[in-house]
C-alpha cells in the first residue's frame, strides 16, 4: 500500500488556519471583511481576554439563509467568486473561501444569521470543525459570529499568543484601520470593561480622523486628491483573432488618489503611521511607501516618516489581490506608473500647499515622534513585519535616545495661548505626546480612564441626528485652528478631499514686511496672516540648497580659485570615503587634489564657502557619506549623494545666526525664500518660518 494519503478536511483546514489566522487580530480581520462584504453598516466587535477567550462580531449585513450558513464553513466555499476569470477583477475583500472553515477548525464558533427574505434565522454551532447543532432561530437581519477559546485544540499556536494587552492592541489597530476607510459605517470595539472604539457614521474622512486619531493629528494634516486616466488596461489584450469586433473597446478607467498627508513638521520615527488603502483594502506595499518617502525627500530628513492616509481607487483588474493568504500584499499591474503617480501627487500637493508652521504645530511636531499607533503593521496578520511566533513583537523605538529626546526632551513648549488645554484629559490618545510611544495598553484596557466618556462625547458630537448632519458643529470647527478649517459640503463618499485649508501658507513670504531681528538671529515680519518669525540661517540654507541642486543639474556651477589651497587632514578611512564622492564634489565646484597620503588640498570652491567652513563641510560630508544606509532603488545613490552634498554646502555657506542683517538683506531673503519649492522646511526637516496667526494672537489676548 502506498504511503501517500489525501488529508482530511479537518487537517487541511487547520493547515490553512496556520496561514490565515495566527492571532485574534487576524480572526477579527477576516470577520470584519466578511461583514463589510455583506454590506453591513453597523459592525460591533467584542473581545474578551484580548480575543483569546471571546471574539464576537455582529453586523447588520445581508445575512445568510440556512443552506448558505452551512456551506460557509466548507473549505473553498464562497459567494464572491465563480470562475478563475473572476480572480482577475475582485471587488470584494474576501474571495478565497478559507476564513470561516479555518477559524471554525481552531475554535468554538457560533454563527447566528438571518436574511430579509427567510422567515426564520439560523443558528449553527461548530467546534473544532465539527458541526454540533443547526437550529432555526428568530433573529434580526444580519450575522453574528462568536468565536470562543481560540486555538483550544492547537496548543502550539496558543502558546505563541502574546499578552492579552498586546493582542488587544492589535485588534484595536485593525478595527481602527477599517474605520478609517469606511467613515460612513458605524464601528464599535468593546472589551469586557471598556469601549475602545466608538465611531458612529460621519460623512467625511476628516471627521473620522478626528474621531479616531484626534484633533492634534488632524490639525497637522493636509488633503490631497488627484486623478489620472489610465492609458491602457493592466491586463493584456486578447489577441486580435480572439477579439470580438463588435465589442466596444473597454475603457481602461482611471486611477484616483485621495487622502491626507502630514505637514513637514510632524515627523515619525517609523512607517507605522502611513496607511495605504487600495480599493478600500488596507495593504502594505514597498513601492508605494517608497513613493511617499520620495515625495517628502529633502523636506523631512531621510530618517523620518510622515503620517499619511492614502486612498487609491482603481479598476479591480489593475490590482492582483491574490498574492498573499492574508491579502495584505497586492501586485499592481502597472506598478511603476502608480508609484510615480503617488509620488508626484503628494509632492505637488506639498509644494503648492506650503503649509506654514504655527506655534502650536512647531511644538507638537518638534522632532520625530514614534508612530501614531502601536504595532500598526505587525497587527496585519501575515504581513511581512508581523511578529513571528515565538518572537517578541518588535519593540517600538521607545528605547531610541532620539525618540526619547523627541518625545519631550528638548521640544520646548512654544505656546503662547496657554489657556487652551494641550490635550483633553482622559482622551483616547494615539499621539506620542501623551502616551509615549503610541498607545500601549498595559495590564488591561482599564488604563484609559475616561475614554468611554470621550467616546460618548464624540458620539454626541458626531451623531448625525444631533442636528449637525454629521458635521462638526461650528464651535468645534473653530478649535481646529486657522490651518484646518472644515468646509461644509455634501457627503462625498469616503475618499474625497474634505478639509479646505485656510490659505495660511508660505506663498506670501515675498510680500511680508520685515520689522527687524530677534537677537540678530530670527527675522520678525508682519503680513496679513499675522506675525512671522523666520529663522535666517535655515531660510538661507533652503535658498542655497535649491540653487546648488539647480546649478548642478544644469552644469552651471560657479567656482572660485582659492588664493591659497586649503589643506585638510584626513584619516585613512576618510580618504576611502572621500575617493567615492570626489567626482561628484568636483562637479559641485569643489576641486580637490590629494596632497600626500592623508591630506587633501582644496584648490577651488563655490563662492561663499571658504576657510574653516569649507573644511568643516568636507569632514561632515565624509562622515555622513560613510554612514548613510544603502539605498535600494536605482539612481537613488547619486540623487541622495547630490542632495547630501547640496545640503552640506548650503548649511555651511548660509548666513549664520547672531548675524545682523539690514532691511534690504531681510527683504531679499524673504523674496528668495518665497521662490523656493519648499519654503517650509530646511533640507534637514527643521521648520523655516513660524506663523503666530492673527487668530491665535486675538485669542491669546482674549479678544475672541
Ligand atoms: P470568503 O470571504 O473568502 O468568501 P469566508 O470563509 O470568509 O470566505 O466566508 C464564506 C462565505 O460566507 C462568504 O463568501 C459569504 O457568502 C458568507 N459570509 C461570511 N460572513 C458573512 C457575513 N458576516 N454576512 C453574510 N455572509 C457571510
Ligand atoms: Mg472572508
Amino acid at each position: 500500500m502506498g504511503r501517500i494519503r489525501v488529508l482530511s478536511d479537518q487537517v487541511a483546514n487547520q493547515i490553512a488556519a496556520g496561514e490565515v489566522v495566527d492571532r485574534p487580530a487576524s480572526v477579527v480581520k477576516e470577520l470584519l471583511e466578511n461583514s463589510l462584504d455583506a454590506g453591513a453598516n453597523h459592525i460591533r466587535v467584542e473581545v474578551e481576554a484580548g480575543g483569546r477567550k471571546l471574539i464576537r462580531i455582529a453586523d447588520d449585513g445581508q445575512g445568510m439563509n440556512r443552506d448558505d450558513a452551512l456551506l460557509a464553513f466548507e473549505r473553498h466555499a464562497t459567494s464572491k467568486l465563480r470562475t478563475a476569470d473572476d480572480l482577475l477583477s475582485i471587488a470584494t475583500l474576501g474571495f478565497r473561501g478559507e476564513a470561516l472553515p479555518s477559524i471554525a477548525s481552531v475554535a468554538r464558533v457560533t454563527l447566528q444569521t438571518a436574511t430579509d427574505d427567510d422567515s426564520a434565522g439560523t443558528r449553527v454551532e461548530i467546534h473544532g470543525g465539527k458541526i454540533l447543532h443547526v437550529d432555526d432561530a428568530a433573529l434580526p437581519r444580519g450575522t453574528t459570529i462568536t468565536v470562543e477559546d481560540l486555538f483550544f485544540n492547537t496548543p502550539a499556536r496558543r502558546k505563541f499568543l502574546r499578552a492579552e494587552s498586546t493582542e488587544l492592541a492589535h485588534v484595536t489597530a485593525l478595527v481602527t484601520h477599517y474605520a478609517l476607510v469606511h467613515p460612513d459605517k458605524h464601528f464599535e470595539l468593546l472589551s469586557a470593561t471598556h469601549t475602545l472604539v466608538s465611531a458612529p457614521p460621519v460623512s467625511r474622512t476628516a471627521e473620522r480622523i478626528y474621531q479616531i486619531l484626534g484633533k492634534e493629528t488632524l490639525a497637522q494634516m493636509l488633503p490631497v486628491a488627484a486623478e489620472t486616466p489610465l492609458a491602457h488596461g493592466g491586463l493584456p489584450e486578447p489577441p486580435p483573432w480572439k477579439r470580438d469586433p463588435d465589442e466596444p473597446r473597454r475603457d481602461p478607467g482611471s486611477l484616483r488618489l485621495s487622502g491626507f498627508y502630514s505637514k513637514p513638521e510632524l515627523q515619525k520615527l517609523n512607517r507605522n503611521s502611513i496607511y495605504i488603502f487600495v480599493n478600500k483594502r488596507l495593504i502594505r506595499d514597498r513601492s508605494l511607501l517608497h513613493a511617499i518617502s520620495e515625495a517628502y525627500r529633502n523636506v523631512i530628513p531621510p530618517t523620518s516618516y510622515p503620517v499619511v492616509l492614502l486612498y487609491l481607487e482603481m479598476p479591480p483588474e489593475e490590482v492582483d489581490v491574490n498574492v498573499h493568504p492574508a491579502k495584505t500584499e497586492v501586485r499592481f499591474r502597472q506598478q511603476s506608473m502608480i508609484h510615480d503617480f503617488v509620488r508626484d501627487s503628494v509632492r505637488t500637493a506639498l509644494i503648492s500647499a506650503r503649509p506654514a508652521a504655527g506655534f502650536l504645530g512647531a511644538r507638537v511636531g518638534a522632532g520625530a515622534s514614534p508612530s501614531l499607533m502601536p504595532s500598526a503593521w505587525s497587527a496585519l496578520p501575515g504581513s511581512p513585519e508581523s511578529v513571528l511566533p515565538g518572537e517578541e513583537p518588535k519593540s517600538e523605538p521607545d528605547s531610541d535616545p532620539e525618540a526619547t529626546r523627541a518625545a519631550g526632551g528638548d521640544a520646548t513648549p512654544f505656546r503662547l495661548n496657554a489657556d487652551e488645554p494641550l490635550a483633553r484629559p482622559g482622551r483616547f490618545e494615539f499621539g506620542a505626546q501623551s502616551a509615549g510611544p503610541g498607545f500601549q495598553p498595559q495590564g488591561d484596557a482599564g488604563d484609559w480612564p475616561g475614554h468611554q466618556a470621550w467616546g460618548e462625547a464624540a458620539a454626541a458630537i458626531f451623531q448625525p441626528s444631533s442636528g449637525g448632519g454629521g458635521q462638526i458643529p461650528g464651535s468645534a470647527a473653530s478649535e481646529f485652528g486657522p490651518t484646518a478649517g472644515f468646509s461644509p459640503g455634501p457627503a462625498v463618499g469616503t475618499a474625497a478631499v474634505e478639509i479646505e485649508q485656510a490659505a495660511t501658507n508660505l506663498n506670501r513670504l515675498g510680500s511680508l514686511k520685515p520689522l527687524g531681528q530677534l537677537r540678530d538671529s530670527f527675522i520678525l515680519a508682519t503680513g496679513e496672516d499675522g506675525l512671522w518669525i523666520i529663522d535666517q540661517h535655515v531660510a538661507h540654507e533652503r535658498i542655497l540648497f535649491e540653487k546648488i541642486l539647480r546649478d548642478r543639474q544644469t552644469e552651471s556651477v560657479q567656482r572660485q580659485r582659492l588664493l591659497m589651497p586649503l589643506l585638510v587632514e584626513l584619516k585613512p578611512w576618510q580618504m576611502v570615503v572621500f575617493a567615492r564622492i570626489a567626482d561628484e564634489l568636483e562637479r559641485n565646484g569643489i576641486e580637490v587634489e590629494p596632497f600626500g597620503p592623508q591630506q587633501l588640498a582644496v584648490k577651488a570652491a563655490p563662492p561663499g564657502l571658504e576657510g574653516a567652513a569649507l573644511e568643516r563641510m568636507l569632514t561632515e560630508l565624509i562622515e555622513k557619506s560613510s554612514t548613510e544606509p544603502g539605498e535600494t532603488f536605482q539612481n537613488e545613490n547619486l540623487a541622495a549623494l547630490r542632495a547630501r552634498i547640496a545640503a552640506s554646502m548650503a548649511c555651511h555657506a548660509a548666513i549664520k545666526v547672531n548675524c545682523p542683517l539690514d532691511v534690504q538683506r531681510m527683504e531679499w531673503l524673504l523674496t528668495e525664500l518665497a521662490k523656493t519649492s519648499h519654503p517650509t522646511n530646511c533640507p534637514h526637516g527643521r521648520p523655516i518660518a513660524l506663523l503666530y496667526s492673527w487668530k491665535e494672537i486675538q485669542r491669546a489676548f482674549h479678544r475672541i
